[in-house]
């Protein structure tokens, strides 16, 4: 008879590889295996800008971006040679919606700046296009990954630790659970059997195991797109975020090229990377966007990343416990945040986990009354 491991977790990104590093420290002496239908961290995760500014637009978000910031702190002294580091962030938005923006900034030293400062920018930054009625948000430090390489990294330090397994290559295709256990069928016909289970297979949600939980809630793909800008960023560039039109700019030292981010529309696309191009409808909306805020880098577009991920509709990321099914927790539709949201999610996730398996209050009190 194989082992039964005391967790399971489906799914190597940024969540599920969190969760298990997470879980590792947690739990020493746990036997926990992480499975991925591809290798660790090739999935959403490798496409991933991997910015984390430090905004939420709803309290949940706040909560996750503020948590997540410690988690990463945390992994950076643990993991010795993760590729993060700070960067300046500018904001840019409309003067009407300046103070409800700042309200979301979870850095307690952005502000709006003094009109002299907004001067110096454009003055700084000439081929930078600050639209009429603009408000200048300064003084915002948030991080970037230099290399798309985080989660790759955080699952390969759990697999270094004693009791971890990884299975790569190794596709769930169907869970039984029992109370007691689930059995997860896998692509090679073998069965993993575990105690708790933790699903976070990004945008392959709405295909996956539970399918059906992910359609009541409305939970979608929807398609990312960033380009590449063939332009030398100087050391000390900072990141340009426009929040009328959820778009930022963002300097590559590593590649020698900017990043364009922008909203791209594209909903209940296939998370195949065979399936998924940079099309003119992109490259359009891109240009719209981009003329309103540095006209001169159009003809500096060089290609760009294109993958997807889960969006629930009010933007917040989904951690839940199935219905009906103990010790079994999806989290995920990061909702395009997933980079910077990802450790704290997966530490929610597995405080569910331990949630469940506490007697209930209900059940506490009964049992005093029997004594
Ligand atoms: C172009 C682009 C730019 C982005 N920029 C940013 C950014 O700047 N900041 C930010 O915070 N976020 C950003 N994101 C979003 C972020 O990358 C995602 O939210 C995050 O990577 C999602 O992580 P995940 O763990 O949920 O999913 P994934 O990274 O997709 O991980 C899920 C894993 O599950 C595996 N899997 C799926 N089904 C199964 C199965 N049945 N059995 C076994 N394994 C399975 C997959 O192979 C995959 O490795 C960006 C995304 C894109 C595409």
């Amino acid at each position: 008879m194989p082992r039964e491991y005391d967790l399971a977790i489906i799914g190597a990104g940024m969540v599920g590889a969190s969760a298990a590093w997470l879980a590792r420290k947690a739990q020493p002496d746990w036997h926990i295996v992480l499975i991925d239908r591809a290798l660790a961290g090739h999935g959403t995760s490798l496409y991933s800008a991997s910015l984390d500014i430090p905004y939420g637009h709803t309290p949940l978000r706040r909560a996750l971006s503020t948590r997540s910031q410690s988690l990463f702190k945390e992994l950076s002294s643990a993991i010795s040679d993760l590729p993060i580091g700070p960067l300046k962030i500018y904001g840019l938005s409309d003067k009407s919606q300046a103070a409800d923006v700042l309200s979301n900034f979870i850095d307690e030293n952005t502000r709006i700046a003094a009109d002299e400062e907004l001067q110096t920018l454009k003055a700084t930054w000439p081929g930078l296009h600050v639209p009429e009625n603009s408000a200048l948000l300064t003084d915002t430090i948030g991080s970037r990954a230099l290399k798309n390489q985080v989660a790759i990294q955080i699952a390969q330090a759990f697999t270094k630790t004693p009791n971890s397994t990884l299975f790569e290559g190794t596709e769930v295709c169907e869970i039984e659970s029992t109370p007691n256990q689930h059995s997860l069928k896998t692509s090679q016909q073998t069965t993993i059997r575990a105690k708790r289970l933790i699903q976070a297979i990004g945008p392959w949600v709405v295909s996956g195991p539970e399918v059906d939980h992910m359609k009541e809630r409305g939970i979608r793909v929807k398609k990312i797109v960033a380009l590449h800008i063939n332009q030398q960023p100087r050391p000390d560039d900072p990141v340009f975020h426009f929040f009328d039109d959820d778009a930022f700019l963002m300097p590559q030292h590593n590649l020698g090229q900017w990043l364009f981010s922008f909203r791209c529309e594209q909903w209940d696309v296939i998370p195949e990377i065979s399936q998924l191009t940079i099309d003119k409808t992109d490259l359009d909306l891109a240009k719209t966007v981009l003329s309103k805020y540095y006209p001169e880098w159009l003809h500096s577009i060089s290609g760009g990343r294109v993958f997807c991920d889960a969006y629930a509709p009010s933007g917040e990321p989904l951690i839940m416990n199935v219905p009906g099914k103990s010790n079994y927790v999806i989290a995920g539709a990061c909702s395009g945040s997933g980079y910077r949201l990802g450790p704290a999610i997966a530490e929610r996730a597995l405080s569910l986990l331990e949630a469940t398996n506490k007697p209930k209050q209900k059940d506490l009190e009964k049992q005093e009354m029997v004594e």
